[in-house]
C-alpha cells in the first residue's frame, strides 16, 4: 500500500519519479518497492518508457495528470514516436497508455552495437539548479535524446551516470540524487551543434498530434517548393545541389552520420524517420518548430499554383513574353502550359520515381538517379574507418529505392554499378585490408583470431582472396597477412 507518493517534476522521466518513490519509501530492497509499483514485481523497470503499473501506483501517478500526458511528457515516446505514420503512431501510443506491448517493436529505436551500452545522462548545471529549486536532482528526458550529446538548455557536455539503460543490469530504481556528483561543466562552443540540440528539444517537448496524417517526408519535400532545390514549376528537384548545401551547412557537426545523399532521399521518401535527421533537414530548410510539429501540406502543389498563375495573367491580357519575364520562366514553357500542351508532353516527368513502369522517360529517370547511385556506391565502399560493404545490384536498389528490373531501363546507372561490382574474392581482399588497418589503428595485435572476429571470415576465404590483395594492400599489410596464413 502506497502511503506517500512524490509529485513529478517538469520534464522528469517517469522512471525517475518511481526511483524517488523507492528512495522515500524506506524499503531496503528493490523487490518490496516493485511489489508496490508493478503488476509483475520481477520486471526490470523501463527507463525510456513505462511498465505495467499496479492499480495503486497508477492511481497515485495519475492523481493530478492523465496517463496520456504522463506518456507524452514524461517518457521518451514523443522522441521516437512523433514522426511515425498516423496508424503506427496511434498503436504505439495506445500500447503505452495500456502499458502493454513491446515498445521496441512499436517504435523505431536506433540499433545499438553490442557492448555499446547506453547510460542515463545528466547535465551538471541542470542538476545544480534542481538541487537549489527542488532540494534534489532528478532524471530529465531532454538529456536522454539519442544522437544529442549536450544539454540543449545550457549547451554543456552531458555526462554518463552509472545507471545503465540497455540490457544486462539487475533490476533497480536509482535516483539521480544518489549517483550524480558535482563537477565543472564542459561547455560546447560548436554553434551548429548547440542550435540543433535546442531545436530538437523544442520539437521533442511540443504536443504530439495523434491525428495528423501528413507524412514527414512529404512535408519536408513540400517545403522545398520555391527554393532553388526545385525547378520553377516544382516538378524536378535538384537533389545534388541540396545535398551539397546541406552537408556544407552541417560540416562542423561532430559525429554526424547523416551525410549521404541516399539517406536524405530516404527521409524524403518516408522511409527513414529518425528525429535527429528530420530536424536537421527541417532546420536547414528554415522550418519553424511549430510548423514541423503541426505539419500541413499545401492545398495545391507548386506546379498547380504556377500553372494557375499563367492562366490568370493570360486572361488579364498579359502577353507570353511578359508572363515569362514575371515568373522567371522560358517563353516556350509559358506558351506550352497556357495552351495545354506542356501537360501532355511533360506529364510523366512529375513523379519519376513513383509511376514506375508507366513512365516513358527513362532517360530522365536514369539521369536523375545517377548521383544517388554514385553516392550509395561511395557509402558502401566505406572510408577507411567505416567497414566496406560489398557492392551488389540488390544493395544499391535497396538504398536508392529502385524496384527490381528498373535498372534494365537505366543504362547510365547500371554501368556505374557494374563498374564497381567485384567478385566475392576481391571483396574479401578489401575487407582484409580494412580489418588489418583497423586492428593497427585500435592498437590490437594483428593475428588470425582478431582478424576473424572483426571480419567473420574463414581461413579459406583468406587464402581465396590472396590473388587480389596486392591491389589494395601496401607491403606491410601484405606481409602481415602472409604471416597469418603461414
Ligand atoms: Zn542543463
Amino acid at each position: 500500500m502506497i502511503a506517500f507518493f512524490p509529485e513529478i517534476y517538469p520534464d522528469e522521466l517517469l522512471y525517475s519519479q518511481l526511483a524517488r518513490y523507492h528512495a522515500h519509501s524506506g524499503y531496503m530492497i528493490y523487490r518490496s518497492t516493485a511489489e508496490d509499483l508493478f503488476m509483475n514485481p520481477t520486471v526490470r523497470p523501463e527507463i525510456d518508457f513505462v511498465n505495467r503499473l499496479s492499480l495503486d501506483a497508477l492511481n497515485n501517478i495519475t492523481r493530478t495528470v492523465s496517463i496520456e500526458s504522463i506518456i507524452e511528457k514524461h517518457t521518451m515516446f514523443a522522441y521516437y514516436g512523433r514522426f511515425l505514420n498516423q496508424d503506427r503512431r496511434n498503436s504505439a501510443f495506445r500500447a503505452m497508455v495500456s502499458m502493454q506491448g513491446n515498445y521496441n517493436n512499436l517504435l523505431p529505436m536506433p540499433k545499438r552495437k553490442k557492448d555499446n551500452d547506453r547510460f542515463l545522462r545528466y547535465c551538471p548545471i541542470c542538476a545544480d539548479n534542481d538541487r537549489q529549486k527542488f532540494g534534489e536532482a532528478y532524471w530529465h528526458r531532454i538529456h536522454q535524446m539519442q544522437g544529442i550529446n549536450i544539454c540543449p538548455v545550457h549547451h554543456c557536455q552531458l555526462k554518463d551516470s552509472s545507471v545503465i539503460i540497455s540490457g544486462k543490469a539487475s533490476p533497480a530504481l536509482t535516483t539521480a540524487e544518489e549517483v550524480i556528483t558535482t563537477f565543472e561543466p564542459v561547455m560546447c562552443d560548436n554553434e551548429i551543434e548547440c542550435r540543433l540540440a535546442t531545436y530538437i528539444m523544442k520539437v521533442f517537448q511540443s504536443d504530439v498530434d495523434l491525428n495528423n496524417d501528413v507524412l514527414v517526408g512529404d512535408f519536408l519535400y513540400s517545403r522545398m517548393s520555391n527554393t532553388k532545390y526545385r525547378s520553377i514549376r516544382g516538378e524536378q528537384r535538384n537533389i545534388s545541389l541540396f545535398h551539397a548545401d546541406f552537408t556544407e551547412y552541417y560540416k562542423g557537426l561532430p559525429d554526424n552520420w547523416f551525410t549521404e545523399l541516399w539517406q536524405i532521399q530516404k527521409v524524403l521518401a518516408n522511409d527513414r524517420i529518425n528525429i535527429v535527421e528530420i530536424c536537421m533537414l527541417a532546420m536547414f530548410l528554415n522550418i519553424s518548430v511549430d510548423d514541423l510539429c503541426n505539419m500541413t501540406l499545401p492545398q495545391k502543389s507548386q506546379q498547380q499554383l504556377f500553372d494557375e498563375e499563367i492562366d490568370r495573367l493570360h486572361e488579364q491580357g498579359v502577353d507570353y513574353a511578359e508572363i515569362a519575364d514575371r515568373l522567371n520562366a522560358s517563353i516556350h514553357t509559358v506558351k506550352c502550359i497556357s495552351q495545354g500542351r506542356y501537360g501532355t508532353y511533360h506529364k510523366q516527368k512529375s513523379q519519376p520515381l513513383k509511376s514506375g513502369a508507366k513512365v516513358k522517360d527513362w532517360h530522365e529517370i536514369d539521369r536523375y538517379n545517377l548521383p544517388l547511385v554514385q553516392s550509395a556506391i561511395q557509402s558502401l565502399q566505406g572510408n577507411g574507418t567505416k567497414r566496406p560493404k560489398r557492392i551488389t545490384v540488390a544493395a544499391i536498389e535497396k538504398m536508392v529505392n529502385l524496384r527490381p528490373k528498373q535498372l534494365d531501363n537505366m543504362p547510365m546507372c547500371k554501368a556505374e554499378i557494374q563498374r564497381h561490382t567485384i567478385s566475392q574474392e576481391e571483396y574479401w581482399a578489401i575487407e582484409v585490408v580494412w580489418g588489418v588497418n583497423k586492428l593497427i589503428q585500435d592498437s590490437i595485435p594483428v593475428n588470425w583470431k582478431h582478424l576473424r572476429e572483426l571480419t567473420n571470415m574463414r581461413k579459406d576465404n583468406l587464402s581465396a582472396c590472396m590473388g587480389y590483395l596486392s591491389r589494395y594492400a601496401d607491403n606491410d599489410v601484405m606481409a602481415m597477412v602472409k604471416e597469418i596464413l603461414a
